[in-house]
């Protein structure tokens, strides 16, 4: 429902979920003024030193469905069905996503899917947006934010009934909130950086590799991964620890760098002519986990998206989440304005728990993606659970799936996976211990008495 035009909301960062958050709030006819320190995408780059694509699922679709902005954002996305695993000595193994094919992730490129949101959510009279201003503190009790305009470096204040935060992994909302007392945070950084490369089309245009799949060299303690774009190129990123032996500092040299990649990518550095020009000159990015709480305050300030739950990008879930949030908090705001503490601790609790365990099974996921995706014992896995869910479909869905291309949230479908697993597990030691009595039957003979 409409809410009346006085309701004002100051929106902090126009990023993925800041301009889905303004597109929601227009609709529902709040006086929106989002506040973005980047220039305008439309004249010029808005991607800065970020990912270029990224993979949506299930829940970043449903939540652009809502708004009718599904279908544009899916023209320029290219389905990826499955992983394709490249062995140190070049031999490539696929291992589909789901047993349906028409279950993908989707790679789409970061500044087509802002973009789209960003426009969308303009043509609501009720939403203004401003670039090129950088928030740098926040009055929590008004509340209102304190940003600099970074073309004229005039300062600026923007006060509403509701301050939204959704500016990103290092949010200034956040930093504000931080010096509140009983705020508590966290940050964990991971031991390895990442790093963007290019393979290019081949010289007929055409994609260099299989096209509708995520690529992926797992080397143990660190890996690469290529996600394919619309023009046939693929963006590659290289996912290493920052020191040690094998390490970002250990490759000083073109020499150092070509070497590295001749030895654990073969296969690819043919592909990539602009290998030691991209890697000198491309930043390495730091990943971080961030947990915090409360989400809210006094029914004045919310925090959503990465601003709330950063995490490792390893499932592939930081944008599909950030816009899961959107989804929820339009719903709460839908139930409970102007009852706007209600709304916002609506919000909070039931998003926070699956935050926390998103924030988990990303971090898990590097492992299993870097070190055991390869091994045999890893593909007899996927084989049996994809057995189980053909068979059982009612009764075993894969920890993939449920996250991948179903709406469970994150902490249940962590749970059933648990549970699911468990009863497999034991029906597995049953077999075995009915195998073992038969071997025993059939070839241990009794004694035989005289
Ligand atoms: C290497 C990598 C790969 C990834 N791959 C995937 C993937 O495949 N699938 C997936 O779902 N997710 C992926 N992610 C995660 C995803 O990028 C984030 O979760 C998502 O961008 C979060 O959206 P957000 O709007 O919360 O934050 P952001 O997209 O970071 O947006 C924050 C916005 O706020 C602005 N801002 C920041 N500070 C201020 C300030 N002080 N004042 C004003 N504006 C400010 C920023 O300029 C930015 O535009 C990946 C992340 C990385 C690093």
């Amino acid at each position: 429902m409409a809410q009346p035009p006085s309701t004002s909301v100051v929106l902090i960062g126009g990023g993925l979920g800041g301009a889905l958050l303004a597109t929601y709030l227009g609709r529902a006819g709040y006086q929106v003024d989002l506040y973005e320190r980047r220039p305008d995408p439309s004249a010029g780059n808005f991607v800065g030193g970020r990912s270029i694509n990224l993979a949506i699922s299930t829940r970043g679709i449903h939540a652009l469905q809502q708004v009718g902005l599904a279908d544009e954002v899916m023209q320029s996305a290219i389905p990826m069905r499955g992983r394709v695993i490249h062995t140190p000595d070049g031999h490539l193994h696929f291992q589909p996503y789901d047993k349906d094919p028409a279950r993908c992730i989707n790679s789409i490129g970061r500044a087509a899917l802002n973009s789209v949101t960003i426009t969308a959510a303009r043509k609501f009279p009720n939403v203004r947006v401003h670039f090129n201003h950088r928030c740098t503190d926040c009055d929590l009790d008004r509340p209102a934010a304190h940003l600099i305009n970074t073309e004229t470096n005039q300062t600026v204040e923007a006060a509403g009934q509701l301050l939204i935060g959704v500016d990103g992994a290092f949010s200034a909302v956040r930093r504000s909130m931080q010096r509140l007392d009983r705020f508590n945070y966290r940050q964990d950084y991971l031991e390895h950086g990442y790093k963007e490369l290019t393979i290019p089309p081949d010289a007929a245009g055409a994609s260099a590799m299989e096209r509708n799949a995520l690529h992926i060299w797992p080397r143990k303690s660190f890996m690469m991964i290529a996600l394919p774009n619309p023009d046939g190129s693929f963006t590659c990123t290289l996912f290493l620890q920052f020191d040690g032996p094998t390490s970002f500092a250990n490759l000083r040299t073109d020499d150092e760098v070509r070497r590295f990649f001749d030895q654990q990518f073969p296969d690819a550095v043919s592909l990539m002519p602009t290998l030691l020009e991209d890697f000198r000159t491309n930043p390495t990015g730091s990943m971080v986990t961030v947990r915090c709480n409360p989400w809210q305050l006094g029914g004045k300030v919310a925090l959503v998206g990465d601003a709330a739950h950063a995490v490792v990008p390893f499932y592939g879930q930081g944008a599909n989440a950030s816009f899961e949030d959107c989804f929820i908090l339009d719903e709460c705001l839908t139930q409970f304005a102007p009852d706007y503490s209600r709304a916002l601790e609506a919000y909070e609790s039931r998003r926070k728990p699956n935050a926390d365990a998103l924030a988990d099974l990303a971090l898990t996921n590097f492992v299993e993606m870097r070190d055991k995706i390869g091994t045999p014992a890893f593909r007899r896995h996927k084989k049996i659970e994809r057995t189980l869910h053909t068979w059982l479909p009612n009764w075993y869905t894969p920890l993939y799936t449920l996250v991948s291309f179903t709406r469970t949230p994150y902490a249940e479908a962590v749970q059933r996976a648990r549970h699911q697993d468990r009863i497999v597990r034991r029906v597995f030691e049953f077999l075995a211990v009915l195998v073992i009595l038969l071997i025993f039957a059939i070839f241990v003979r009794p004694i035989e008495c005289h």
